[in-house]
C-alpha cells in the first residue's frame, strides 16, 4: 500500500503529528503507545521498546524487553482525532525479541506462520468476517443492557435510531481504507451488523481489530456503549462473527469448480472436512469467553451441532449461494470477542489438515438440525460443539493440529488464562442461584 517515501509524504501533507504504535495481546485487546511523528525513523530502524511482562500472555519478567516494529502498509489516519488540520495516525506493529527474532507470543506472528504453511501449498487464504454488536445506553459512564432502540432485522428509520451512528461508523471506516459492503440493523433490539469486503487473512485480522475500536469510539462520541460481548441479553440473539473463507491460487478461487457437485472443488470439501474434525478445539480459540457459550445455544441461528450444509443457517458451516470468485465456506461459530489473528490461524490450520488428509465432510445436511431428534442426529453422526469454556479448553489440549497452530507459548498462556477464568466463574455465587434457591431450599 504505502512505500516509505509515500508514508513520509503523507505524514507531511496531512500534518500528522503523532503516531499510535499498536499491537494486540493474546486475548485480542489492543495495546498502543504514542510517539511523535519525528521519531518514526528511529522506530523503523531499531524498533520501539516496551515492557513485555506487563502485557497479558507475553513474556516473563526476566526477559521482558521487547520491540515494536511498525508495518508501514497498515498506516491509517484516525479520522476522529483530527484537530484543525493536525492529525494522528496509527501503525500496526509486529513484536520482536531483543535478539531480533519475532516473538512467538505475538498473535500477528502466529497468523503469519499459519499463512506461510498455506503459501507453501500454493494457496492464500481470504477472509470476510461479519461482525455483530449491540449499542446500549450508558449510565454514569458505564454501559447498561438497555438497548438504544427497539427495531429489528433490516428495520429502517424512524424506529432504527442508530442510522446516524452506523453511518458515522461507516464513514470513519471508509476514511481508514475499508470497503464497506453493507450495514444493517440486526435481529435483536439495539443490535447491528456492518460488513466489509473480504481480503487476505492478515490484513483482515488487522481490520477486525480496527473495526472494533472505531465502532466503540464513535458510539462513545454519541453517548452510547458499543459492545462485542457475545451474549449480553438472555433470551435475545447474541453477536457472532461469521467467518467467510476461501482459498485462492493466484487470482483464482480454488474453492470453485463449475463441474463438481454443488460447484465446490475437492479442496473446498476437504477444507470443510478439516474444519468439522477440529471444530471443538477451534471453539476454544474463536469463542474464548465464559459468555461465548451462552450464545452457542439453539433457537438464535447460532450453531450448536457440528455439521455442514448448503443454505441452512442452523449448521456450523454454511455454503452461501455465491459461486465463481465468491465461492466460500461460512464458518458460523466464531464470535467477535476472539483474537482474529489466533482465530484465523486455528481455522486455516484445521482446514489445511483436512486438505492434506483429504478429509471427507460427508453429505451436507440440508434440514433444520435443531428439529432433528437425538436419535436422528446420532444416526447422521452429528456431534455437538463444546457447551462451555472448560470443555472447549479440554478439546484444544487434545488437538495437536490446532495446538501447534497456536504454538507452545500462546497455547500454554491461553490454557492458563482460560482455566483461571473458568475457576473464577465457577466459584462465584451468581444472582441466578440466589434467586432460584434462597427461598425454597
Ligand atoms: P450473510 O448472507 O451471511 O449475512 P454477508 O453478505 O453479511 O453474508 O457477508 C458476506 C461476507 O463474505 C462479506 O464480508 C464478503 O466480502 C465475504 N466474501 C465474499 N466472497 C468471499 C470470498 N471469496 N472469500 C471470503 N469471503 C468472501
Ligand atoms: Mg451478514
Ligand atoms: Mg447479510
Ligand atoms: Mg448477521
Ligand atoms: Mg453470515
Amino acid at each position: 500500500m504505502y512505500s516509505i517515501d509515500q508514508l513520509l509524504e503523507t505524514i507531511r501533507d496531512r500534518n500528522v503529528e503523532s503516531l499510535r504504535l499498536q499491537f494486540t495481546d493474546i486475548q485480542g485487546l489492543v495495546k498502543s503507545v504514542s510517539i511523535p511523528a519525528t521519531r518514526l525513523g528511529k522506530a523503523l530502524d531499531s524498533g520501539t521498546g516496551f515492557d513485555g511482562s506487563s502485557i497479558e500472555g507475553f513474556a516473563r519478567i526476566q526477559e521482558s524487553d521487547m520491540l515494536l516494529r511498525p508495518d508501514i502498509s497498515s498506516f491509517a489516519i484516525l479520522p476522529w482525532r483530527a484537530r484543525e488540520n493536525r492529525n494522528v495516525a496509527r501503525l500496526i506493529c509486529d513484536v520482536y525479541k531483543p535478539n531480533g527474532q519475532p516473538f512467538e507470543g505475538d498473535p500477528r506472528y502466529v497468523l503469519k506462520r499459519a499463512m506461510k504453511k498455506a503459501e507453501e501449498m500454493g494457496y492464500s487464504m481470504n477472509v470476510g468476517p461479519e461482525l455483530e454488536f449491540f449499542l446500549f445506553n450508558m449510565e454514569n459512564g458505564r454501559a447498561t443492557t438497555r438497548p438504544h432502540d427497539f427495531a429489528g432485522y433490516f428495520d429502517f428509520g424512524p424506529v432504527d435510531l442508530a442510522e446516524e451512528i452506523r453511518r458515522e461508523i461507516v464513514l470513519a471506516l471508509t476514511d481508514m481504507g475499508f470497503k464497506i459492503e453493507a450495514s444493517h440493523h440486526e435481529v435483536a433490539r439495539g443490535q447491528h451488523e456492518i460488513d466489509f469486503t473480504y481480503g487476505e487473512a492478515l490484513r483482515t485480522a488487522d481490520n477486525v481489530v480496527t473495526f472494533k475500536y472505531v465502532t466503540r469510539t464513535i458510539a462513545m462520541k454519541n453517548g452510547l456503549a458499543a459492545t462485542f460481548m457475545p451474549k449480553p441479553i438472555y433470551g435475545a440473539a447474541g453477536s457472532g462473527m461469521h467467518v467467510n473463507i476461501s482459498l485462492f491460487r493466484g487470482e483464482e478461487n480454488a474453492f470453485f469448480d463449475p463441474d463438481a457437485k454443488m460447484q465446490l472443488s475437492d479442496l473446498a470439501r476437504h477444507f470443510a472436512g478439516g474444519l468439522l474434525e477440529h471444530a471443538p478445539a477451534i471453539t476454544a480459540v474463536t469463542n474464548p469467553l465464559i459468555n461465548s457459550y451462552k450464545r452457542l445455544v439453539s433457537g438464535f441461528e447460532a450453531p450448536v451441532y457440528i455439521g455442514w450444509s448448503g443454505p441452512n443457517r442452523s449448521s456450523l458451516i454454511r455454503v452461501p449461494s455465491g459461486r465463481g470468485l465468491s465461492t466460500r465456506l461460512e464458518f458460523r461459530s466464531p464470535d467477535p470477542s476472539c483474537s482474529p489473528y489466533l482465530g484465523f490461524a486455528a481455522i486455516l490450520a484445521a482446514g489445511l489438515d483436512g486438505v492434506k488428509r483429504k478429509i471427507d465432510p460427508g453429505d451436507p445436511v440440508d434440514m433444520n438440525i435443531y428439529e432433528l431428534s437425538d436419535e436422528e442426529r446420532d444416526r447422521l453422526g452429528i456431534k455437538l460443539l463444546p457447551s462451555n469454556l472448560r470443555e472447549a479448553l479440554d478439546r484444544l489440549e487434545e488437538d495437536r493440529i490446532v495446538r501447534d497452530a497456536l504454538g507452545e507459548h500462546v497455547f500454554a498462556n491461553f490454557m492458563r488464562l482460560g482455566s483461571l477464568e473458568w475457576k473464577m466463574y465457577n466459584n462465584f455465587v451468581h444472582p441466578w442461584e440466589v434467586e432460584r434457591y434462597i427461598n425454597t431450599i
